[in-house]
């Protein structure tokens, strides 16, 4: 007997040529999605009346293990693709039961930013478009047996969502799509390095979706330190980049994600350079407080009230500024250390395998 290869959740035309051959009304169909992407019902549940759900794949990846942490109420949901890689994506709950969820774009990262632990994992692959967004039903699924709506969806965990495009694109398609996850477009934002034609081809095919750019520092030396892509988008560039995409999206303004560093972009004079740099944009400024990583023990976060006055400066200034909770620190929620590890001796693995 030969073993057929099952069919995509998200593969419409195939799931229909079956649906055709055996004959079954398409509302089957249509009532599954719904059951699965909308309503996050557990997969028996939703295949209850479902002929032929044994040649579906309703997951490309496989659940391998949560942890939650004790303090703040975040969980991180490692899950596992064919390979035996392992992805993470983060929960972040809050009291009123509108979570968010962190999904990783990549697993690891190309873009060796000096402060995270991902860009330091020296391995980089593109998620596909169906496992980007089964990291959404499967945090979903789980969600929504406590009660909980999965509210915003950030692109903000493993990779550079712009260094995997097209798969990015297609995870995009399929979220907001209303025959699939029907997922407010508003509620779903990409943060990126700052691949600004990428920035620009974003806001102009999806231009509801919000933007986050990680500036860090508008002082090109500095940035260049931290974050070596630097170098190929300067300063200038992103801020051109910016009041395009501002042109491009009627609906929303651009976060400026700026992470906290003690003696290196935290004084008043950052602070008053980056208001001169923001003049002009249509932004919101979001303060990040550092996680440490080990691998990066030069770097210091900067303390409360050095954040409290940086963003009381742009406040003044009239800029709208947030500084971000940081949650989930006690399970290395932050900034991917964990899978990285296991990653690593998964890598080996297949390397003393193979050899
Ligand atoms: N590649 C994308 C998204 C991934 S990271 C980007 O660069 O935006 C999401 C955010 O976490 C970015 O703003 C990133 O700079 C920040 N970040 C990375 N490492 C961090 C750390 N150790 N502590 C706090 N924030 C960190």
């Amino acid at each position: 007997m030969t073993s057929i290869k099952p069919i995509s959740l998200y593969d419409t035309p195939s799931i229909d040529e079956v649906r055709a051959a055996a004959r079954f009304d398409p509302q089957v169909i249509r009532s599954l999605h719904s059951k699965l992407l909308r309503r996050f019902d557990p997969d028996d549940v939703a295949l209850v009346g479902f002929p032929l759900g044994d040649q579906l794949r309703l997951h490309a990846l496989e659940f391998y293990r949560r942890y939650d942490s004790a303090v703040d109420g975040a969980t991180k949901l490692l899950l596992r693709t064919s390979a035996g890689m392992l992805i993470e994506s983060v929960i972040l709950r809050v009291e009123s039961g509108r979570s968010t969820l962190c999904v990783s774009s990549q697993i690891g990262c190309a873009a060796a930013c000096e402060f995270c632990a991902s860009g330091k994992m020296g391995i980089a692959r593109d998620l596909s478009a169906d496992e980007i967004v089964d990291q959404v039903l499967q945090a979903g699924q789980l969600l929504v047996t406590e009660g909980r709506q999965l509210r915003n969806i950030v692109f903000m965990g493993m990779g550079e969502p712009f260094h995997n495009e097209e798969n990015l694109f297609a995870a995009l398609e399929l979220l907001i799509a209303p025959e699939f996850f029907n997922h407010s477009p508003g509620k779903v934002l990409v943060s990126t390095v700052g691949v600004t034609d990428g920035m620009l081809r974003c806001a102009a095919r999806f231009p509801a979706v919000n933007l986050a750019l990680s500036l860090h520092s508008v002082r090109q030396r500095v940035r260049e330190r931290l974050i070596p892509l630097a170098k190929k988008y300067p300063l200038d560039d992103l801020h051109r980049t910016i009041a395009e995409v501002n042109q491009l999206q009627a609906t929303t303004t651009v976060m400026i994600e700026y992470l906290m560093l003690a003696g290196v972009n935290d004084g008043r004079a950052d602070a008053t350079d980056l208001i001169e740099w923001l003049d002009g944009l249509s932004v919101h400024v979001n303060l990040i407080p550092y996680n440490p990583i080990t691998d990066a023990p030069h770097f210091v976060g900067s303390d409360r009230p050095t954040c409290r006055a940086f963003a009381q400066q742009l406040r003044t200034a009239g800029l709208k500024t947030t500084v971000r909770y940081s949650l989930g620190n006690d399970i290395a929620a932050g900034c991917g250390q964990l899978v990285r590890q296991e990653n690593r001796m998964i890598a080996r693995q297949t390397l003393v395998d193979d050899g």
